[in-house]
Parts: C-alpha cells; structure tokens; sequence
C-alpha cells in the first residue's frame, strides 16, 4: 500500500507542482501509513533520485521512447499501471494543464472516481476528503472517497512543499507497463511555449494583473514596469486578451489560468465572477480601481481607489525605491 504521486517533469526537470504534491503525500502516509511512491514518465533517464530530497521513498520510472513529452494515454497507461502494482490507496497528480488531461483517464482506467483541482486533503475513516471549489469558486464541497484509490488533482500553490531532506536518495526501479503505442488516438504535433523563460503564471509568486481599466495596450507598460520592480509575472483579464491587448496565456480566471499566488495585483479589473475564479485563492489581494463599488474589492485584502495612471506609477517609483 502507497500513496502514489505522478511526477510532472520539465526538460527533465522536476516542476514545484511535483514537490507540492510530494509533500501533501507525505503528509498523508503519516495518517495512512506507506511508502511515498512517485511514478516518473520519460523517454530518457533522469536524475529521479533527487526525487528523494522532496519526500519520495522510491521512484518507479516508466521509460518510452514516447514519452519525450507529454503523451495523454500512455502516461496514464503507465500511471494506472503504476497505481495497480504499489496498491495505492491515492493518486496525486498536480492540477496543470497536463495533470487536468491525465487524472480523468487514470481514474477511468482504474474504475474509480476522482476529484479536479482541490484544495485541501484529509484523511479520516478508511476515506479520503477532498476539498475543491465550485460554481467559479462561489463555494468549496468537500469530496469522500473510498480508497481503492482516490485519484486527486492538486491545485498548484495550495500545498506545501516538504522541507528538503537534504541527501535523501530515492530508489529508482524500472517500471514496466502494458501500452501499445502503435495506434494513438491523438498525436502531440508541436508545443509551442509563450512563457520566454519568464516564471509560469501558475508558479508565480507574485502576479500583476490588468484589465480594461488600462484603456489601451500601450498602457499595458504600467503593469510591466510594476510587475518588474515587485519580480511578478504579468496577469491579465479575458476583457483584454479578448480585445488581443494581452496573449491567452495571461489570461486569469474560469476559461484562463487558476493561480494561488502570494500576492495578487489587479489593476483596473472589476472583479467579474470568472475572474475571481482562477485567483481568489491568492494568499494577498491586491486591488487598484476608480470605483469604490467594484467586486474586485470583497475579495481584496487590500484596496486603493484611485485612477490607476497615477497610483500604479507612484507605487512603482516607492517600490523601486526599496531595492
Ligand atoms: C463563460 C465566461 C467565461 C469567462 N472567463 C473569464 C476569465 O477566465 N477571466 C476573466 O478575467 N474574465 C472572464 N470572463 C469575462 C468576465 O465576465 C468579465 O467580462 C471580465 O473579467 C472583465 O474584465 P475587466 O475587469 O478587465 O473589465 P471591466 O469589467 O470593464 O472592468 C474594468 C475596471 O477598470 C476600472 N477602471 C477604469 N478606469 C480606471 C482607472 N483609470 N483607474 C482605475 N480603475 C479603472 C473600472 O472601474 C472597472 O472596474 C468570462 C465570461 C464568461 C461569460
């Protein structure tokens, strides 16, 4: 018995969503007891024994030739293989863009239920409860599942990182699975990426966003001369990506990205429902609006009404000041 964790790799490279999810596993296996096992998808080998660092026991490295990226079906091949074998009692997968296509299709081959995109976990009476929200975030359900295992997807920047045991190794074994990859259903083709090296929105730290309040794509110089001095990643609303000011990949909210960060900035947003539905869980709420009614501030911690041409640069120029 194992609490299983699928590890989302980069180049190669673990994403913090991985070590969020290993620490929330390792979390649990103090309530559930077992190992922490992590399955691995990849075409070449890695340095998965740093794996260990985060809060792995043991790293079960499923190797294809496939899988030089990300492959819908025969990662999940290979994860539910992976769930069968340790006898999981819960799969944590992170809730990225990858880990929302390949948690549906583990639980569908395992024959089980899953939750998407939750919040909190706990463990009590042979069940896991997960927490997730719904209806655009307006509420939180909580979710009982048996563990035969629950399949689960973490919301990136809920959880906890374990603290690096430093030295830590995890064994790593060959896994071997069933997957015929001679008939795929759909084919990657090509992943174009928008990020430039800049830090993923849903990884971020700090973000900076801004609306229609801006008036005009040039001004979009505001947020980015802000985002720069406070090191944030820039956000946008779907008003001015719609409006092609911004590219999708900034996009904030329901039909955008869901973010957590520790602090959130948004600047002549309004507040829509959909908006505060990818960033109300930020830990700090940051608002700056004319208007004294906007929505934005019910769920700000923070709020400064004002006319955003003059408080975003006065707050840039006092931020750089710090430095
Ligand atoms: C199915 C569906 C999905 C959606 N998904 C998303 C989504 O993922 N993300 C998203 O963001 N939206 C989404 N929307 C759209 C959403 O409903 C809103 O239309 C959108 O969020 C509004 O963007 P905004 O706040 O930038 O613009 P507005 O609502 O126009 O707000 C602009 C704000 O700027 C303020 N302002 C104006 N001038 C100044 C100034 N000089 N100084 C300070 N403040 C100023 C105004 O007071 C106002 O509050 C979705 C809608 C639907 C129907």
């Amino acid at each position: 018995m194992s609490i299983l964790v699928y590890a989302e790799l980069r180049d190669g490279a673990v994403r913090p969503v991985t070590r969020e999810a290993l620490g929330e596993a390792k979390r649990l296996a103090a309530t559930l007891g077992g190992p922490v096992t992590v399955v691995a998808c990849a075409a070449a080998d890695a340095s998965f024994a740093a794996l260990g660092e985060a809060g792995a026991d043991k790293v079960l490295f499923a190797q294809h030739a496939a899988f030089a990226r990300y492959d819908s079906a025969g990662h999940a091949a290979a994860v539910a293989a992976a769930a069968k074998a340790v006898g999981a009692k819960a799969v944590l997968i992170p809730a990225s863009a990858a880990g929302k296509d390949l948690a549906p299709r583990v639980a569908a081959l395992l024959g089980v239920g899953m939750a998407g995109d939750c919040t909190a976990l706990d463990a009590s009476g042979g069940k896991l409860v997960a927490t997730r929200p719904v209806m655009a975030g307006k509420a939180y359900e909580k979710l009982a599942f048996p563990l035969s295992p629950a399949v689960v997807t973490l919301r990136p920047k809920n959880f906890a990182a374990a603290a690096p045991e430093a030295g830590k190794a995890a064994a790593v074994e060959a896994f071997a699975f069933t997957w015929d990859a001679a008939a795929p259903r759909a084919v990657v083709t090509g992943v174009s990426g928008e990020s430039g090296g800049k830090v993923d929105l849903t990884e971020a730290e700090i973000i900076v966003s801004g609306g229609r309040g801006l008036k005009a794509p040039e001004h979009f110089a505001l947020i980015e001369n802000l985002a720069a001095a406070l090191g944030a990643t820039v956000g946008a609303s779907r008003a001015v990506v719609d409006a092609g000011w911004r590219p999708h990949g900034e996009q904030v909210g329901q039909t955008g990205k869901t973010v957590s960060p520790k602090l959130y900035v948004a600047v002549g947003i309004s507040g829509a429902i959909q908006h505060l539905a990818g960033m109300s869980s930020s830990r700090c709420i940051v608002a700056i609006n004319k208007d004294p009614e906007a929505p934005i501030f019910k769920v700000a911690d923070y709020g400064v009404v004002g006319d955003l041409f003059e408080v975003v640069p006065a707050l840039t120029d006092a931020i750089q000041k710090l430095h």
